[in-house]
């Protein structure tokens, strides 16, 4: 299988655009063609490991991980991601819990999968890579967790100081001597600034070799599909029908995979993506222009996103707006709605929902009654409430357990670096660190 960006050119192996992440045009990386793949052919497991081996087979033909797939997928399925049904009246709404990684957000699997793979094609390199990763928060956190210890890989976090909360500070400040957390003093576009700055400087890259995990490498796509995949073949065998699926939608990576699970013949029904306040993608489906706006920011800030990255690769498969029309649907939930739907969960559904989540929930409790019983929907929890216990725990009035690892993460000590936003104390940090 060969892989090609968004905007044309000469095709590259799976390992070249694992390792590039963004293609040098600017494009985004796809498969040439898409398979098509079966139920019969081993995707009816009930273990998601051999789902995801039928699945992502065809995807590492002819690429250097191909013999360690079994181990890569091993190391990225390591911990659950049960669907669970939810108490209602009439009807049947299913979540599937995307939480239960090393710290509790969805993003664990792609940051794993990618993680497992560089590691395994750069470990043995003379100089170790280093992942730059900018952050406002749930990011970080899971490519650092992924990244931690690895040998030949460094990760260098860039939040912005006291921006981000407790927690979630703790998650980008608690790893190993591979991985230097800097606190800088100013906005995450700061942070962003310096990453691209870094990245676009030859002669510190020739020094640390930069490369980037964000979520348009096809690393961190491929394996989000599987849990689509998997999900939506066992639903079938269970009940004869294809599931809708409704979910919590920034950059649009998450969403973008279940379609590409789909056009690959899993037995998905409707797709329908939950947007905060940031509402670019709906207003597209409904005739606007595609142009980038700037977020604003909600209490779903992981989806705080004003210029999906992945529209590019959803407009590649699924054609413009006239085309998406009718193969995906798009609603926004303002900051008072997620806010009612959190408690709504509480009280009604027994679920206590992260902010994220609660916008994937507020659809579907909104469809239109016709159509919320006449289809079996699964919903897309993202991240676990205990994340966001600032916002969740006054609204629901009760405290939220945290879960083990999470609470494992907090309990660890904390380093961070302190700088300036400055490409020069980002120099001396570096040096300080790996030298
Ligand atoms: C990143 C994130 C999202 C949005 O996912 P995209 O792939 O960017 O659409 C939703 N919820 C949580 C908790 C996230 O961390």
């Amino acid at each position: 299988m060969r892989y090609q960006s968004t905007r044309g050119g000469a095709s590259v192996t799976l390992d070249e655009a694992l390792r590039q992440g963004i293609a040098a045009d600017g494009g985004l990386y796809l498969p040439e063609s898409l398979p098509e793949l079966t139920l019969s052919s081993g995707a009816d497991s009930a273990d998601i490991k051999v789902t995801a081996g039928t699945f992502l087979a065809p995807f590492f033909a002819g690429s250097d991980l191909e013999d360690s797939l079994d181990e890569i997928i091993a190391e990225t399925f390591s911990f659950p991601l049960p669907v669970s049904a939810l108490e209602v009246a009439a009807g049947r709404c299913d979540v599937l819990e995307l939480y239960h990684g090393p710290t509790a957000a969805f993003k664990d699997i792609g940051a794993g999968f990618l993680a497992a793979c560089l590691s395994r094609l750069e470990g043995d390199a003379e100089k170790p890579l280093t992942i730059l990763v900018a952050t406002s928060g749930d990011t970080g956190g899971a490519v650092a967790a992924a990244f931690d210890g690895r040998p030949g890989m460094r990760v260098v976090v860039l939040y912005p100081d006291g921006m981000v909360s407790a927690r979630q500070a703790h998650q980008l400040t608690c790893w190993g001597d591979n991985v230097l957390s800097l606190a800088v003093d100013g906005t995450f576009d700061d942070c962003q600034a310096i990453v691209k700055s870094a990245m676009a400087d030859r002669q510190l890259n020739d020094k640390h070799r930069f490369s980037s995990a964000n979520s348009i490498n096809i690393g961190r796509l491929l394996p989000q599909a599987i849990y689509y995949a998997h999900a939506s073949v066992l639903h079938k065998m269970r009940t004869g029908t294809a599931p809708g699926f409704i979910i919590p939608t920034g950059n649009l990576g998450n969403a973008f995979a279940c379609f590409l699970a789909r056009e690959t013949g899993m037995p998905i029904g409707k797709i329908i993506l939950a947007t905060n306040a940031n509402r670019l993608i709906v207003d597209y489906l409904a005739g606007s222009a595609w142009e980038p706006r700037a977020s604003i920011q909600t209490l779903a800030s992981a989806m705080d996103v004003g210029n999906p990255s992945n529209m590019e690769r959803l407009r590649h498969v699924g054609g413009d707006a006239e085309d998406l029309v009718g193969r995906i649907r798009a609603q926004s939930v303002t900051d008072a709605q997620i806010k009612s739907q959190i408690r709504r969960d509480y009280e009604e559904l027994n679920l206590i929902s992260c902010p994220h989540t609660a916008t994937a929930t507020y659809v579907w409790q909104h469809l239109d009654e016709e159509e919320r019983l006449s289809h079996d929907w699964i919903v897309v929890a993202t991240a676990h409430a205990a994340k966001f216990e600032q916002i969740v725990e006054p609204i629901i009035g009760e405290r939220i357990a945290l879960p083990s690892v999470l609470a494992a993460i907090l309990k660890k000590p904390s380093h961070f670096v302190p700088i300036e936003a400055s490409m020069a104390a980002f120099e001396a940090a570096l040096e300080k660190q790996f030298d």
